[in-house]
């Protein structure tokens, strides 16, 4: 669940809800750092104190990610959206970046914004260092920006300084696929890292908290690596691919007013049949698949019909013909169904399905498989 809550320069900002445990724990553990550090407050002045450094923390990481957005902005590469995860945040950028020395700008943009604030940071608090208030509150932020920008420096992809590795093993080798792998390995490399550190956090320094955070930590980035790395094969197989080549264009019929039982004997009898467009005189009226027929219980089938289980024309999520399979499949995810209408000048013009995109996927692979070795395959990021 993300929360949404308005747009700088035509970007979406959000925080998704995962934030809220975060903040919680982050105001948690600032509580103790101001106790240490900040003598004398009271109860409330400790957790307000807390709160409120964890909403400056929380700026600190927005900044970071509005630098990469404004970065890629600069290079005209398109930004949908911020969303604020767990772990920081995520800018969704439309496409993806056409050269290394670009890739390596829009990278290295949120980390020298984090260690400029962090900079900023102690700045305030040396200034003020005779009012242990405001110097306390500005040391804790400058370290926190600093250890972000640390953090998000580690060369492991999809990390920021994975990324900026990514970039000039791009660079050096010209094959974004390869250069990808390497990154991705290292960020494997180093989760383990994360792991060993974390057991030996806990089993030899006694470090409970330290040691689990260590292991969240590196599992998190084990994930983010492998998909990160399975993300760009599978753009690449299909991002050049259109819809129209692996769309099915016969898609078989059925009238609005059949019933729920007939519909069901045509299912199972048909040639592997999952979806029928839903057609009166002629006209499109929808769409009705297999999983529609969930809607209504079994013992009803024989008085219910089409219609009242079908996806209507109007909120049905189409695709053009020329659109790229990569395209479809983002749609199909986001949506989170199983095939899209093919949609030509107002007409339903085919049917591209999970299945169809799947079969294509592993087709294109194989052949980009083959040819992994061969020289500058992978330059190909048009837009
Ligand atoms: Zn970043």
């Amino acid at each position: 669940m993300i929360f949404r809550f308005g747009k700088i320069k035509g970007i979406e900002i959000g925080i998704h809800f995962s934030w809220i445990p975060v903040f919680l724990l982050f105001t948690w553990g600032a509580v103790a750092f101001f106790r240490e550090f900040l003598p004398g407050l009271s109860e409330a002045g400790y957790w307000g104190t807390s709160a409120l450094a964890t909403i400056l923390l929380f700026f600190g990481v927005f900044l970071h990610e509005i630098c990469h957005a404004l970065a890629a902005l600069r290079k005209g590469v398109p930004v949908k959206s911020i969303t604020l995860y767990i772990f920081g945040g995520v800018a969704e950028m439309e496409s993806e970046f056409t050269r290394p020395s670009d890739e390596l700008w829009i990278a290295a943009a949120g980390p020298v914004a984090s260690l400029l604030l962090a900079g900023i940071c102690f700045g305030i608090a040396w200034i003020s260092r005779s009012l242990p208030y405001l110097m306390v509150l500005f040391s804790y932020l400058g370290n926190i920006n600093l250890l972000l920008a640390l953090f998000n420096l580690i060369p492991a992809f999809p990390l920021d300084g994975g990324r900026i590795l990514r970039a000039l093993l791009w660079q050096w080798k010209k094959d974004l696929r390869q250069a990808t792998r390497i990154a991705a390995k290292a960020g494997v490399f180093i989760s383990y890292l994360l792991f060993l550190l974390g057991f030996v956090s806990i089993v030899l320094w006694g470090d409970l908290f330290g040691g689990l955070w260590w292991i969240v930590l590196g599992w998190f980035l084990q994930g983010a690596a492998g998909s990160g790395y399975q993300q760009l094969v599978v753009k690449q197989a299909l991002e050049n691919w259109p819809v129209r080549a692996i769309m099915s264009q016969e898609i078989p019929s059925v009238p609005p007013n059949l019933t729920l039982e007939e519909l069901a004997n045509q299912l199972f009898t048909g040639k592997g049949q999952t979806a029928f467009l839903v057609q009166l005189w002629g006209e499109p009226q929808g769409l009705v698949a297999l999983s529609d027929l969930s809607k209504i219980p079994r013992q009803e089938w024989p008085r219910e019909v089409v219609r009242t289980v079908m996806t209507p024309l109007d909120r049905l999520v189409t695709v053009g013909p020329e659109d790229s399979a990569y395209n479809a499949l983002a749609k199909m995810s986001n949506a989170n169904i199983g095939r899209l209408p093919v949609l030509e000048d107002g007409k339903i013009i085919g049917l591209v399905s999970r299945q169809d995109l799947l079969d294509s996927l592993r087709v294109r692979t194989q052949m980009m498989g083959s040819r992994d070795n061969g020289p500058n395959q992978s330059s190909g990021h048009r837009q």
